[in-house]
């Protein structure tokens, strides 16, 4: 008969959890921001639409709707609170609500609380109508959803449209992430949470390099290269 193997029922604090992913906020973690246990330029948005991995799916797959989470330090490299050396976390008595459901021998409690009661950025700046206004109109000009055909047009044919209107979108991102700094005085730290992921970075995760010759830009599918 074949040996059984015996299931882990308490976190033995291995660490693995942290680097493998970070947690997204929920309405409980409020409080912490409040309190500035938790602070901006620690946090990253993924917006409506944007690829994304799922780590209990095991695949990337467009981001249902806009939820912050907290920052890595890196690809792999693991949460910005994970202390490696130490196997420890740096805000574990004020962690964060995924981080206390997260028990790697049962996914239950972390199931239920996928997609249920996401901090989004209207949330975090309730009240702050100018900065408001100005993330809503990057969402819009700069949309993953409107993003994606044009991608697929280009990733699969190298259209060249399509080619130019994501590159008119890179622009606007590149244009209102200076907007950010210049007039509402963000530093480049918080720039992931108040406008999400660089559009050139996340083209990058997923394959399409972006080159610039002087002041154009030009779009590169990296697999057709190989
Ligand atoms: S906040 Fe702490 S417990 Fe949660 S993933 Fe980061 S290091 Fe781990």
């Amino acid at each position: 008969m074949a040996k059984t193997e015996k299931k882990r029922l308490v976190c033995i604090r291995c660490g693995e959890c942290c680097v493998r992913s970070t947690p997204a906020l929920h309405g409980p973690d409020l409080p912490l921001l409040v309190d500035k246990i938790l602070e901006l330029q620690c946090l990253i948005t993924i917006r409506e639409g944007q690829p994304v991995y799922d780590n209990l799916a095991g695949t990337a797959r467009p981001a249902p709707g806009e939820f912050v989470k907290i920052a890595n330090l890196g690809p792999g490299a693991g949460c910005v609170f994970h202390a490696p050396e130490r196997k420890a976390c740096s805000v574990y008595k004020n962690r964060p609500l995924e981080c206390r459901a997260q028990k790697c021998w049962d996914e239950q409690e972390m199931r239920a609380l996928m997609g249920r009661d996401m901090l989004r950025r209207e949330h975090i700046l309730a009240g702050q109508t100018e900065l408001l206004e100005f993330i809503w109109k990057h969402g819009r000009r700069v949309s993953w959803p409107r993003l994606g055909p044009s991608l697929r047009a280009f990733w699969e044919h190298g259209e060249t449209d399509a080619q130019a209107r994501v590159i008119e979108v890179l622009e606007a991102d590149v244009s209102a992430r200076r907007e950010l700094r210049e007039r509402f005085g963000k530093t480049t730290g918080e720039e992931m949470f108040f406008l999400g992921a660089p559009v050139q970075e996340v083209l990058r995760s997923i394959g399409i390099r972006v080159r610039e010759v002087g002041d154009r830009m030009f779009l590169r599918v990296l697999a057709r290269d190989r």
